[in-house]
């Protein structure tokens, strides 16, 4: 098993081998010091009990000889479990023992020390240990009185980089002169004692982890110093020999810039300046990579906080919410809780990053599992929804006179909003909404002044103007530039409307209006693209009823003239190595040369009157849907962009979407959104913004298209404007190369879906189906906050006739209910939905058969305001819709209120939805994915004892996504999961499950980005994508068809099945990993790249294989003569300790705090 001769020790068996070994291997060597233990101990007690007790040289210098074999020969398990074994202790003790000796032998020490430092490195808790051994003053004495003897400096100062893993003996380490006795160890450039320089810079950038010990030395100008060390190393090292210590310095920097103080001290003293020149000269070389990295990310923590330039970080838009002053919308109640909230919950959209994380989130409490909650309201209230199964009550006369049909639905979805208004709103607004919905028909408002309507007024009058002023929105949107005006002239052959208006009768602005509208028409008639579902006029004519806070009166270009997806497939955006890193070069740039930056505010969104340049870039972002709140024009073709925050509170920044105009072809402009906030993009990882030219689209190739070079998504050195929160910005940086000069583009985080898009798209719908088979109603479930109306659409198949089997069929056709587009950033949504609702009125097999199953409850925007004034996550409450299931408020969530009640009494009449999803986008996973709940998952993966044998439970929620997963390319089923969370209580997905007994309860999360998997892999989602997710969905709901006499189902179950097109490109068994971490950090706040093991257990060895030739000089000389040799030495050698160092200096520094357990130090003495 093991041999041990005089010389050599070998062991290649475990230690639990080794243990009742030892005893006859004592005996064998007859080592009588050697103390046997009872036998019940293994030998590795045995081996220590010996090194604690044995005053004998040998035997204590035979055992750490052992034990240094046994564990240099093994694995880490070895030393864990001597650690386990006490061994740390062990250790500890032998060194205070050996140390406190009038005379030390540094035979005994040195290998000791050594033997510390390894095993010390692994034992989380040595800090303590050596802490109450008394080890730490001992192990510091050791150093200060072995300045000159490069090796025993080396051991003494792993130990204490060791020790430091502990805040309390890092510091009582700091409290007594080692911060500054290894400070004074670290000189300037030299070739010699390379390991023990390391050692020290080590050790000190150790004690740094501690903030008492940074503000040491920031108060004793140390950091001026490290930044004078380092500048000396990085000038001198050409040959690049002590990359390993120019690192350490700059870990020593990076430890000691944690603190504010330390920041400002590096500042201050030009290290910004500093580390930028050095990291220019380092980029060539690839063996300096881990230097300009790590330069990099301290320039990036450095640079000066820099508040956000706005005079308030509130929303540029307020909305005085019902109950509350409205002059003053309260608002800072909530920021601060929910910024506080929203760090620790982040975003559902975020959820399950990784599995392991939030176990300790999964609902474990079986009766919140299992229990179905009571109403949260009388039962009376719930027959006011009975009117939303039309279908229901419906006496289907088209089936005799077809063309009633659509004049009946026609009326009931105009009609019903007042009719709505008065039906539901509690009867405290009833009043208000009544007067909202008869201006809203009369154009004017009449002098009623009542609360809400005060505040719709503005929008109202808003409204009223639109008609006129929705040409005057294209006429300002394409003529932001004359160019662009030249442009649009030359397209329709148009004369300007001076030389037009004589030839119009009325008023200026009627004959304005009336040639704009002619241009627009002529615009649309040469130009126009035809575009499925979309029709341009439509369009205007829902905008003009669409309610905005800031009384929208001009239409964005895309939106109104509509978008086909490009022809092919856009493959994800390849990163450049570096991208980010030259960002922040560029950044840190703007802090040393000031020359170059123009700091211009080029647009705000709150002041119309700024003026800007001639050559600068133009912003406009006054729109529905909209969102820029700020544009700084920093350079010449660079832009800081900021984004409005959500409506009535400070935060949710992230969606975008403006226009931009005046650029000039082929350059490449920079653009930064610098306040963003979600810690992480897939901007980071392939995806692209999206652009749309107007040039492009009047040239027949109207398309939003992936754009952008040069992305990156990374922590910034902005704060908020008044800096209470304790918010974290990051900067998505881009650059657009225009295709053409004086074009008008638009930029959006994503393909923007408007609210009066889906109302457009409503109607078009309604008007294309065939009354006489699709039964098709747009009800309005009711109003929102700021007066607009939330639709429910109802869709299935008409019965074949009026005979009473017939309906009998209809009126017992399973409900499945569908939701979108709760977070308004989540427009990726409202695509899928557009599918969905596209295919479900459609004239194809599946479609028609799927009519026949079920009745179609669709609520295709939860929250119209949020999307209309460009919100990301929330209403204009402030408050996350998703998150008020639980007990939504009738007046602040009146969409959830009343879903939550349609799904009550569909549940009250039995007719509980078969399925229920709720349409989302992912901001940071790729593909489409679903999240269900299930009680066993939510347990087994909790690791809750409770037994689940007995639980009986339906595993049909799988049955859905298992069938999405072989019939939709972008779904990916191994992304899905099934588990309840706590935090996700209150959201329309777990609500349904739990309150309406829904077993298919969903949400479904479409990705921003594009997909990894699938033959979709590799390429950005485009709306086409999107779109036909919303088709497969609805083909994944032949799966759950309990009507086995429906004739179609099981024959299209499988057709599908046979599109081998689509099938069998799926990796079935890929677990798809999390997204791997990005190359470059988005955070500075990383920690660097900590001592490995075996950097320092090589370290350590080297130092002990080196010859023992004790450099020992001047022992019992005069300190005087020291000092001189020393200095002679060094001068001579290049040794280890430059002439600053003065041995007095250091004896000087006598320790401060001089007891620990029982052991005094005083002026290198121990005693006890
Ligand atoms: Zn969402």
């Amino acid at each position: 098993m093991f041999g041990y001769g005089r010389n050599n020790f070998t062991w290649n068996g475990t230690l639990r081998e080794l243990e009742g070994s030892y005893p006859a291997f004592c005996t064998e060597r007859g080592q009588s010091n050697m103390i046997a233990s009872p036998s019940s101990s293994g030998g590795i007690e045995v081996l220590l009990s010996t090194l604690q007790n044995s005053g004998d040289v040998e035997s204590t210098l035979n055992t750490l000889n052992v034990l240094d074999e046994l564990l240099s020969a093994g694995t880490d398990r070895r030393i864990h479990y001597m650690i386990s074994k006490g061994g740390s202790e062990a250790l500890l003790t032998a060194l205070v023992n050996n140390a406190r000796t009038f005379s030390p032998n540094y035979n005994i020490l040195l290998p000791l020390l050594h033997l510390l430092a390894k095993v010390g490195h692994r034992d989380r808790r040595i800090g303590m240990k050596a802490e109450e051994a008394g080890a730490v003053l001992v192990t510091l004495n050791l150093l200060k009185h072995n300045i000159r003897h490069a090796r025993r400096v080396a051991a003494c100062l792993w130990v204490i980089q060791v020790f430091s893993s502990s805040v309390s003996t890092a510091n009582l380490i700091g409290e007594n002169y080692g911060l500054d006795v290894i400070y004074h160890l670290i000189p300037q450039y030299t070739t010699k004692n390379l390991h023990t320089i390391k050692a020290a810079i080590n050790a000190f950038a150790a004690l740094l982890y501690t903030k008492a010990n940074v503000w040491s030395i920031v108060s004793k100008g140390y950091i001026s110093g490290l930044l004078k060390l380092y500048e000396d190393w990085h000038s001198k090292d050409t040959h690049h020999v002590a990359i390993a210590i120019r690192h350490a310095l700059l870990c020593c920097l990076h430890n000691a810039t944690q603190t504010t103080g330390g920041r400002q001290a590096l500042i201050s003293q030009g290290g910004i300046q500093l580390l930028y020149q050095t990291t220019q000269t380092c980029l060539l070389s690839k063996s300096l990579e881990c230097l300009v990295e790590s330069t990099v990310q301290l320039m990036r923590k450095c640079l000066p906080k820099t508040p956000l330039p706005l005079t308030s970080d509130k929303s540029a838009y307020t909305f005085p919410l019902p109950g509350r002053p409205h002059a003053v919308p309260d608002v800072d109640v909530t920021p601060d809780e929910s910024s506080v909230g929203s760090d620790a919950e982040e975003d559902e959209d975020n959820q399950e990053a990784n599995s392991t994380d939030y176990d300790d989130d999964l609902e474990t409490d079986l009766n919140k599992l299992c229990l179905r909650p009571d109403l949260d309201r009388p039962k009376e209230l719930l027959q006011q929804y009975s009117h939303l199964c039309p279908e229901l009550s419906h006496d289907f006369q088209e089936l005799v006179m077809s063309s009633e049909s659509e004049e009946s639905s026609t009326t009931s979805s105009s009609d019903d909003e007042a009719v709505m208004h008065n039906t539901f709103l509690p009867s405290s607004h009833r009043r208000d909404r009544m007067s909202t919905a008869r201006s809203d028909s009369s154009t004017s408002s009449n002098g009623s002044h009542t609360e809400t309507e005060i505040s719709i007024k503005g929008h109202l009058a808003a409204a009223a103007q639109l008609e006129a002023h929705d040409f005057h929105s294209h006429s300002s949107i394409l003529s932001t530039s004359p160019g662009c005006t030249t442009m649009i002239r030359e397209a329709t052959g148009e004369t300007p409307p001076g030389q037009r208006r004589e030839e119009q009768d009325g008023d200026e602005e009627g004959a304005e209006e009336g040639y704009h509208r002619t241009t627009i028409d002529r615009l649309l008639e040469r130009h126009g693209a035809c575009i499925p579902h979309h029709v341009p006029k439509l369009y205007r004519a829902a905008a003009a009823k669409t309610k905005s806070i800031p009384g929208f009166g001009i239409l964005a270009f895309p939106d109104f003239w509509g978008h086909l997806p490009p022809p092919g497939h856009e493959p994800m955006a390849p990163r450049k190595p570096n991208t980010q890193r030259q960002k922040v070069f560029e950044d840190v740039q703007r802090f040393l040369n000031t020359d170059d930056i123009i700091n211009l505010l080029v647009f705000d969104l709150e002041n119309s009157s700024v003026q800007c340049r001639s050559d600068s870039l133009r912003f406009f972002s006054k729109f529905e849907c909209g969102n820029l709140r700020k544009a700084i024009q920093v350079r010449r073709c660079e832009y800081d962009l900021i984004l409005n925050a959500d409506v009535n509170c400070s935060q949710h920044t992230q969606w975008f979407y403006f226009e931009v105009s005046n650029m000039v072809a082929g350059i490449p402009y920079r653009f930064n959104v610098i306040n963003c906030e979600k810690s992480n993009s897939q901007f980071n990882y392939g995806m692209q913004p999206v652009l749309y030219s107007v040039r492009e689209a009047l040239d027949g190739r109207p398309r939003w298209v992936r754009t952008g070079t040069e992305i990156c998504y990374y922590r910034n050195y902005f704060c908020p404007a008044q800096g209470r929160r304790k918010t974290t910005f990051y900067t998505l940086s881009f650059t657009i190369t225009f295709k053409h000069n004086e074009d008008v583009c638009y930029l959006a985080y994503h393909y923007p879906y408007t609210y009066s898009a889906l109302k457009a798209h409503l109607k078009v719908l309604q008007k294309s189906v065939d009354p006489a088979k699709v039964f098709f109603q747009q009800q309005i479930l009711c109003g929102t906050l700021a007066g607009n109306s939330c639709p429910l659409v109802t869709i299935t198949a008409c019965p074949a006739s009026k005979g009473w089997k017939d309906l009998h069929q209809l009126r017992n056709r399973p409900c499945i209910v569908l939701t979108s587009r709760v977070h308004p950033g989540e427009s990726n949504a409202s695509w899928v939905m557009k599918g969905t609702l596209e295919f479900l009125c459609s004239s194809d097999l599946v479609a028609q058969s799927l009519r026949e199953a079920f009745v179609f409850k669709i609520i295709p925007m939860l929250n119209p305001d949020g999307v209309i004034n460009g919100t990301n996550r929330c209403d204009v409450n402030s408050e996350d819709l998703n998150r008020q299931w639980c007990k939504p408020d009738p007046v602040l969530s009146p969409t959830i209120y009343h879903t939550k009640g349609f799904l009550y009494y569909l549940n009250s009449i039995g007719r509980t939805p078969l399925v229920f999803c709720d349409y989302h986008g992912h901001s940071r996973k790729k593909n489409v994915f679903l999240y269900g709940c299930s009680i066993k998952e939510t347990l087994w993966q909790s690791g809750s004892a409770i037994d689940t044998v007995g639980l009986k439970e339906d595993p049909g929620y799988r049955t859905i996504p298992k069938t999405l997963d072989r019939i939709a390319p972008a779904f990916s089923f191994n992304s899905c999961n099934y588990l309840v969370e706590k935090s996700r209580s209150a959201t329309a997905r777990v609500v349904v499950w739990r309150e309406m007994g829904v077993l298919r309860s969903y949400t479904m999360e479409s990705t921003y980005n594009g997909c990894d998997q699938g033959i979709y892999k590799g390429l950005q989602i485009g709306t086409r994508e999107l779109q036909e997710m919303g088709v497969k969905f609805c083909h994944s709901l032949l799966s759950v068809t309990k009507d086995t006499k429906l004739l179609y189902s099981r024959r299209l179950i499988n057709h599908i099945d046979l599109d081998h097109n689509i099938l069998d490109h799926k990796s079935h068994n890929c677990f798809e990993d999390d997204e791997p971490p990005c190359v470059e950090e988005i955070e500075y706040f990383t920690d660097f790249p900590t001592v490995k093991y075996t950097d320092l257990d090589s370290d350590v060895n080297s130092n002990m294989a080196s010859p023992d030739e004790e450099e020992e000089i001047n022992e019992g000389h005069s300190p005087a003569k020291c000092q001189q040799d020393c200095i002679n030495d060094s001068i001579m050698k290049g040794n280890l300790f430059p002439p600053h160092i003065r041995q007095a200096s250091i004896d000087g520094l006598s320790e401060k705090r001089n007891t620990c357990n029982g052991v005094s130090i005083a002026n290198g003495q121990i005693t006890s």
